[in-house]
């Protein structure tokens, strides 16, 4: 080796270094763009489930085709619950939903619907604007469960959002279930914060026991609740 090839190895381990560190901050891969929606419209790496147009993402829960009504860019609750034809693991959720603008019923039996996880965990859609229930029964509660921090539900008939973080319980190895969680935000206000989902199924639950992936389930509970603009992204 002579004298200038020896004089360069500092400034090319100097230069090699520099670039790992910018192909690799932290020794983890570099976080892929993601073009973001507006005002909750899907990101670029979401799976669309419901755009306003077609039921084509969803079946019935009987395994029949779903018959619920699609107009005006909504779909609405009619005639059994609805679930993903795919099935999810962890997800980030974004849904719009809409009570009933006509209040009937009280309690559980106004706007009632609910969106299950895996067809398994619920957190609860309710018309929950002056509509007293059970603290963890109402709207943004994990059902049965957890109540949401606080009730930011707008008056019956407006849209409202949910964006819902899930982690699925697992199986351990040991035969114990790893707890999982939710985070909810209803109509962008914190509400479940990293609640434990210990994998105990929800009533009216379509499946039990806790498993990898499962489909999506929107619940029919005889209320012509009103769902629109539903993606999720895949977080595992
Ligand atoms: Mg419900």
């Amino acid at each position: 080796m002579n004298f200038r090839a020896i004089s360069l190895l500092p400034v090319v381990a100097v230069s090699a270094a520099l670039l790992s560190f910018a192909a690799a901050p932290g020794g983890n891969p570099e976080p892929a763009p993601v073009t973001p929606g507006t005002a909750g419209s899907p990101p670029s790496d979401a799976v669309v489930l419901f755009d306003g147009k077609d039921l084509s993402s969803w079946k019935s829960d009987d395994g029949g085709e779903p018959k619920w009504k699609v107009e005006s860019g909504y779909m609405e609750v009619h005639g059994k619950s609805l679930m993903t034809r795919q099935e999810f693991g962890a997800i980030q959720l974004h849904l719009e939903w809409a009570a009933p603008a006509e209040v009937k019923g009280e309690g559980q039996g106004r706007g009632n619907s609910g969106v299950y996880f895996q067809g398994r965990y619920e957190i609860q859609v309710l018309d929950s604007y002056q509509n007293k229930t059970y603290f963890n029964g109402q709207a943004a509660s994990f059902y049965g469960h957890n109540a949401p921090l606080v009730n930011a539900s707008r008056k019956p008939g407006e849209w409202q959002t949910y964006d819902i973080v899930f982690h699925p319980p697992k199986p351990g190895a040991d035969g114990k279930v790893q707890p999982g969680s939710f985070t909810v935000l209803h109509n962008g206000v914190l509400v479940q914060d990293h609640i434990p989902v210990l994998g105990d199924a929800s009533v009216s639950a379509k499946f039990s026991g806790a498993t990898p992936t499962g489909p999506l389930m929107l619940q029919d509970h005889g209320n012509p609740v009103r769902y629109r603009n539903i993606w999720v992204r895949k977080l595992d």
